[in-house]
């Protein structure tokens, strides 16, 4: 990882009231990498991704995109810069079909041949949802639920894509076929931040990863060099 970071969260602090959930975040991303950021429960993951896509105020630090200041910047602004947030727990709207529900993720691109080439893109990517344009999201079962998150997030065409707990609550086969799609936006030009508890997964399918502890980077690096600490097998791998 080299050359200017696509994201840089520079001391990033967030307080929830009295609770210090994250207590001086750095981190980097870099054009074309996927990176994973992994840790215990309550390790404040997911704290992360939301103060990076500006769902939350920092208490102190910066977070740069670009190069350019993201504090103060109204969700809608960072996706029309291109950060596409994929919210864990598959907040997609159930009485909506899947189609609606990808149309709804293009809010920026609604002239009719884009809206039409990233439908395509996403159903390429995950063929399940072409199969299913016209089911109820709500009807979908929890792997396809995850897929139409992630595709929605992508009807943004971002450049970054933020990814929150992709493999939860699913079947070890289809997080495979996930992370398998993970990789393919990526190799597509979207660097992506995933943020996943899965940490064997999430080793052996980003480049890079920091390692969350209780609001603070404990230990970061190569994904396939940290697989192989020893701290990290005893902590994360099952010994
Ligand atoms: P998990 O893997 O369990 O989702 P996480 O690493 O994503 O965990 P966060 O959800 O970021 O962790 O939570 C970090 C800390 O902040 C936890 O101690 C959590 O209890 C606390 N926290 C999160 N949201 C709130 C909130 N709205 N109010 C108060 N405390 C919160």
């Amino acid at each position: 990882a080299e050359g200017t970071p696509l994201l840089a969260l520079d001391d990033v602090r967030v307080n929830y009231g009295g609770i210090k959930a994250l207590k001086g975040i750095s981190l980097q991303v870099f054009p074309g990498e996927i990176v994973a950021l992994i840790g215990a429960n309550g390790a404040g993951k997911t704290t992360t991704l939301k103060a990076i896509a500006g769902l939350l105020p920092l208490a102190s630090g910066s977070i740069r995109f670009c190069g350019e200041p993201l504090v103060g910047k109204a969700t809608e602004d960072l996706v029309a810069a291109g950060i596409s947030l994929a919210p864990e727990g598959r907040a997609i709207f159930p009485n909506l079909t899947v189609r609606e529900n990808l149309e709804l993720g293009a809010y920026l691109h609604r002239d009719a041949k884009t809206m039409r080439e990233t439908i395509e893109d996403v159903t390429k990517l995950f063929p399940r949802l072409g199969e299913r344009m016209t089911q109820e999201g709500g009807t979908l079962s929890g792997g396809e639920q995850q897929m139409l998150a992630i595709g929605r997030a992508l009807m943004a065409r971002p450049t970054l894509l933020l990814l929150d707990e992709p493999s939860l609550g699913i079947a070890p086969k289809l997080v495979q076929q996930i992370f398998e799609a993970i990789k393919q936006i990526a190799a597509s030009g979207v660097t992506i931040l995933v943020v996943e508890q899965n940490t064997r997964i999430a080793l052996a399918s980003s480049h890079r990863a920091y390692v969350l502890r209780t609001g603070e980077i404990a230990l970061s690096g190569e994904s396939k060099v940290l697989a192989k600490d020893p701290e990290i097998q005893a902590a994360y791998l099952g010994g």
